[in-house]
This record gives structure tokens, C-alpha cells and sequence, in this order.
């Protein structure tokens, strides 16, 4: 939502007039945000309790931020009631409330705790448990609630988060629908590790989200809701993604088109397909929507002027399954036999009688020392979620294209101390981002290759190579941003046979056809300009190939 990222501003003290114009009334929120806000609170059902704990002299900043928009929420609906305490009092003591600015979500039925202000990225978070709390349900898939019901121990899952990074919301949610599922055994933490850095030193947070189970377990990045259950029951890391309650152990799934991946070209062929009267599986083994949902603003999709990539694809994704049912797994066990293609996914055989491959694509590496040693340790491939850490610590951006452009004045805009590091003497990112680095003053080491990462437990400097006269030089740097390009993610068509071209791509012919009959390939795999915009118009052309050719197929089997 807008309000967050006012928010942010301000506490990045570059919007007090937000603030100033707010407080003329006595509010602290501006009135768009009070407006949006009000309209969300009608969803709200049975009262829902906050209480905020602070101390004075610790984090005044977010205390002051948190105290205002509590009143304001509370002031905006009658349902939300706030109680506010100091830390170190009898509450405080009660709930083992340790840091100031804490809040809790109705502690006299659930436990679920707020560490930090959510005044970030992780304010959706918030306004999604006072919703889901408000009418006491989890909102969790039947699979999910399945797995909990398995619960016989406490347990408590600790998501550590920043202000900026857009996986966050969606896995401290998990863990809150968890706690509300089972309030008898599940604690939910959701820590903004910028206000208590010492819990993130605790659990050695380099990356977020980062999940810490029971102290036991941790896991890194955003996923899918019920394999977040399943690890927060075993204790263990989950690689098979547990069987969607709705099929039987081992059950064949027979669809027209199995599709592999749930990025915007993979939810646009759902759509097309579904509309087409085609039956079609859609198969995402990692987040839905893939890379657009680490974009922080897309600005060139036609009908949104500004939108988080992470709100693009949730209108996405909630107009695909209106069509076609998303399963979280990976496919193995390929095959391709008498026109049908068979998977195992997610516990089940998958039959289907076409496969469209639209797997995106995976951060390429640098392939230096200390590259993958200190992955989660400073080097990192998401500039939205890591940055925040790095605010007001030096930080490098590697690579010359329109990512690494985009990343480095993200991190400006933070407050990082960013240079980029590029191995040529000219960047190849569009004008409209070289003329904002220019205007942002991103100094740019040019005609520079990486040649290792350097450090122990965290990144301490990069040793770089000038490609022109052979000498090195220790570039200090508390992180390191790898935006080199991209690698297709093509196992799957490899496998079946497709051709690749030079660059390692899916060959497509203009309908979307690979080599190999009856099966299709979209989005980023396929190489281009890989644009939201492109990956949805291939994605829509694909299905529309496989329904015209399964009934040309239809038509000849009559025949
Ligand atoms: P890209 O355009 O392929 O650029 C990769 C950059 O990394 C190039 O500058 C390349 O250098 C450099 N590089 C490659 N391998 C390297 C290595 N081993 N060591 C050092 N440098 C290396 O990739 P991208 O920036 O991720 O963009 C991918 C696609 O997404 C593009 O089509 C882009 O237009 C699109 N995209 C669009 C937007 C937008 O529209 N705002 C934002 C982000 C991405 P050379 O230049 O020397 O080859």
C-alpha cells in the first residue's frame, strides 16, 4: 500500500510533509491513507486488541511512528482497540516482551508479536493479521490446515524481515495464518531486524526473509504456504512440496496443458488457456509471479503508471486461478509418450496432453571465489530485499544492464553508499536510468572485472581486476549486488528434446512452438527482450496455439 511507502520516506527523512500535514488535525497518517484505510476496516469483523509496548531512549524514532499510526488505526475503526504499555512494566514482563517498539495482536487468544515498528513492506503483513484475526480465520488452504493438525509440540517460527523487501510479507503471513490455525501451539514473530539488530546478530541474518523455527531450523527466502507448515511441524527443510489435500496419495491429474512456472507468462496462458475451455495445471516449484515480484516499481506495464511488482502479479495470479488450479511442487520424471506428457509433482502423476514451458529464468553468477561462500553474507541477487541492511555502509552493484542500473538507484535511495562495477567502458541499461545515475551521482567503476569476494563471516571488500592495465585492487564493501544477467532455467525442454539457441534459450517458432510437437515455450526461457509486457503477450499466444492444435488433433483422430 501507498502509506508504506510514505512511511518509509519518512523515516528515511525525506517526506516530512506527510508528517506536517497529517498533524494539523491531529493525525499522523495523511488523508489518502486514512481514506484506504477506512475502507479496508469495513472488512473488519469482531474487535481485535493491540498492544504496544515502548521505552523511551530506545528506537524514539519507530516508537513515536508506532504510537501515532496505533492511535490512528484506533481512531479509524471502533473494532481496533489499543493499549499501550512501557517496556520493563508487568505487561511487558508477562508477555516476555524484550524490545522497544513491540506489539502484540490480541494476546488474550493468540501469540503473535511484532518487533519492530511495521511501518515497511511488513505493514501489509500487519493490516493482513488484524483482517485475518478480526474474523478469526486463517485464510490457510485445506492442505495446509491438514498439516497442522498434525501438531503436537510448541512451536514458534521467528521471521526476520526489512522495510523493503517484498518476499517478507508473504512469510511472515505464514507464519501468523499458523498461529491463528493453532493457537494452542504456535508463536508467530515477525522482526524488523533495522530496529532489533541484536536478534538478527543473534540468528546470523545476512538475507531476508530468513525463518527461524524453534531455534532449530532456518530457512531462507519466501515460500510456499505449505511447505511452511510441514517444516514448521518436522523441524526439517522440506524439498518435496507437500500433495494439495483436495487429491488422493499417488492420484493421476489429467489436464489438456500442464504449464511449468507461475511468472506472468505462465499466469497469462492459465488465464487464455481456461477461457479457451482448456483444462490446464499450472506448476510453480518457487513464488508465484518469479522475478516481477522482486521488482520494487514497474513502471513500463501498460495500465499501471507505478505498481510494486509484488501487487502486479497478485492481480495476476487472482485472475488466473478464476481458470486454473496453481500446485507448488517441482516436476520430475519428465516424459513424453504418444502425445502425452507425464510428471510427477506434489505427490501426483500429472497427464497432460500438452506442457508449456515457462520457467523464466535464474540469476546468473559470477563464478568467483567467495561468491558462493558468502552468498546470504553480504552478496546478494535481490537489491529490494537485502538493501535495507546496507543503509549508510558501502555497497558495489556488478553488471552493466538495466537490473544492476535499477538496483544502484534503489540502494542510492536508501542510503547506501553504491558504486557500480561494470567490466566495459559503457553501460548497456537504457538512457532513462544512465541519466538518473548521472543525476543521483552513482560513481561507476568502469572497465572492471570482479575477481573474488573477500571475507570471513561477511563481506568484507571485493578484489577487482581494471581490464585495461591488469592491476588489482581491494575495493572495500560491506555487500555485494550481482546483476550480471540471467541463465534460462531449461531443464525441463532439455530434457524433452527442445532445440536451444546460442544464447542457451527455448527455440520458438511466432505461435509459441518448440521443436518438439506438443510442447510450447513463453517468458524469459524463451530470451528476447524479456519485458513483463512480452512474457504476457507469449503466454497468451501459447495457449491459444495449444488449443488450436489439439483440436486440429481432435479432428484428425475422428478423421
Ligand atoms: P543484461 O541486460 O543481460 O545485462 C547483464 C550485464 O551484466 C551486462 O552489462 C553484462 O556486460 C554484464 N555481465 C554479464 N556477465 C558478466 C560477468 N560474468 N561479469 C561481469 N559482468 C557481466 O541483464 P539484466 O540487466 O539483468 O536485464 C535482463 C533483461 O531484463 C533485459 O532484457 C532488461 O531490459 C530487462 N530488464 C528491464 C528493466 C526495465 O525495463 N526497467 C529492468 C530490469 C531488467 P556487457 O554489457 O559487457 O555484456
Amino acid at each position: 500500500m501507498g502509506i508504506f511507502r510514505k512511511l518509509i520516506s519518512a523515516m528515511a527523512g525525506k517526506d516530512a510533509s506527510m508528517d506536517n500535514h497529517a498533524r494539523d488535525e491531529g493525525w499522523h497518517l495523511p488523508e489518502r491513507s486514512r481514506d484506504e484505510l477506512r475502507h479496508l476496516f469495513q472488512q473488519l469483523d469482531k474487535p481485535v486488541n493491540l498492544h504496544a509496548f515502548t521505552r523511551e531512549g530506545e528506537n524514539d524514532v519507530f516508537n513515536h511512528f508506532l504510537l501515532g499510526f496505533l492511535r490512528d488505526l484506533a481512531r479509524l475503526s471502533e473494532r481496533i482497540l489499543v493499549h499501550e504499555h512501557v517496556l520493563g512494566g508487568e505487561e511487558a514482563l508477562r508477555h516476555g516482551v524484550t524490545h522497544s517498539p513491540t506489539v502484540l495482536v490480541a494476546p488474550e487468544r493468540l501469540r503473535a508479536r511484532f518487533v519492530g515498528a511495521p511501518l515497511g513492506e511488513e505493514g501489509r503483513t500487519f493490516l493482513a493479521v488484524l483482517l485475518m484475526v478480526s474474523r478469526g480465520d486463517s485464510g490457510l488452504t485445506e492442505t495446509t490446515r491438514e498439516i497442522l493438525a498434525g501438531l503436537t509440540e510448541e512451536r514458534v517460527a521467528k521471521v526476520f524481515v526489512t522495510p523493503t523487501c517484498p518476499y517478507c510479507p508473504g512469510q511472515a503471513v505464514h507464519a501468523f495464518r499458523c498461529a491463528l490455525e493453532r493457537p494452542d501451539l504456535v508463536e508467530a514473530w515477525c522482526v524488523e531486524i533495522g530496529q532489533a539488530p541484536d536478534l538478527g546478530e543473534r540468528h546470523r541474518v545476512g538475507s531476508v526473509p530468513q525463518t527461524n523455527f524453534n531455534g532449530v531450523l532456518d530457512v531462507l527466502g519466501l515460500e510456499p504456504e505449505e511447505r511452511f507448515a510441514a517444516e514448521l511441524v518436522s523441524l526439517k527443510e522440506q524439498r518435496e512440496a507437500p500433495r494439495p489435500a483436495r487429491y488422493k496419495p499417488g492420484e493421476t491429474v489429467r489436464v489438456d496443458l500442464l504449464i511449468l512456472g507461475a511468472g506472468p507468462a505462465g499466469l497469462t496462458a492459465g488465464i487464455y488457456a481456461g477461457r479457451a475451455g482448456l483444462s490446464s495445471l499450472l506448476l510453480e516449484q518457487g513464488v508465484i509471479g518469479g522475478q516481477v515480484s522482486l521488482t520494487p516499481v514497474v513502471e513500463n506495464y501498460p495500465g499501471f503508471a507505478n505498481i510494486a511488482g509484488l501487487a502486479l502479479v497478485e492481480i495476476m495470479a487472482a485472475q488466473a486461478r478464476l481458470y486454473c488450479e496453481i500446485v507448488h511442487g517441482e516436476a520430475t520424471e519428465f516424459a513424453l509418450e504418444d502425445g502425452v506428457v507425464r510428471a510427477r509433482a506434489a505427490g501426483l502423476q500429472i497427464e497432460a496432453r500438452a506442457l508449456l514451458v515457462a520457467t523464466g529464468a535464474t540469476w546468473r553468477k559470477l563464478e568467483v571465489p567467495g561468491e558462493a561462500e558468502l552468498f546470504g553474507r553480504g552478496v546478494s541477487h535481490c537489491a529490494t530485499c537485502d538493501g535495507y541492511f546496507y543503509k549508510g555502509r558501502r555497497a558495489l552493484v556488478v553488471g552493466g544492464g538495466n537490473t544492476a542500473a535499477t538496483d544502484a538507484l534503489h540502494l542510492k535511495n536508501l542510503g547506501v553508499d553504491v558504486a557500480l562495477v561494470h567490466r566495459r567502458g559503457e553501460l548497456r541499461a537504457e538512457k532513462h536510468l544512465q541519466d538518473s545515475l548521472a543525476r543521483e551521482n552513482v560513481p561507476q567503476l568502469l572497465h572492471r572485472t570482479v575477481e573474488a569476494v573477500i571475507g570471513q563471516d561477511r563481506v568484507r571488500a571485493v578484489r577487482l581486476r581494471d581490464a585495461l592495465t591488469g592491476e588489482t585492487s581491494e575495493e572495500p564493501a560491506d555487500a555485494l549486488f550481482v546483476a550480471v544477467g540471467q541463465t534460462p532455467n531449461t531443464g525441463a525442454a532439455v530434457r524433452l528434446g527442445c532445440a536451444l539457441d546460442a544464447d542457451g534459450c527455448i527455440v520458438v517458432d511466432k505461435a509459441m512452438r518448440t521443436s518438439v510437437e506438443g510442447v510450447y515455450a513463453a517468458g524469459d526461457v524463451t530470451g528476447g527482450v524479456r519485458q513483463i509486457v512480452t512474457a504476457v503477450g507469449q503466454g497468451a499466444t501459447a495457449a491459444l496455439t495449444v488449443f488450436e492444435d489439439l483440436k486440429r488433433r481432435e479432428a484428425q483422430a475422428k478423421a
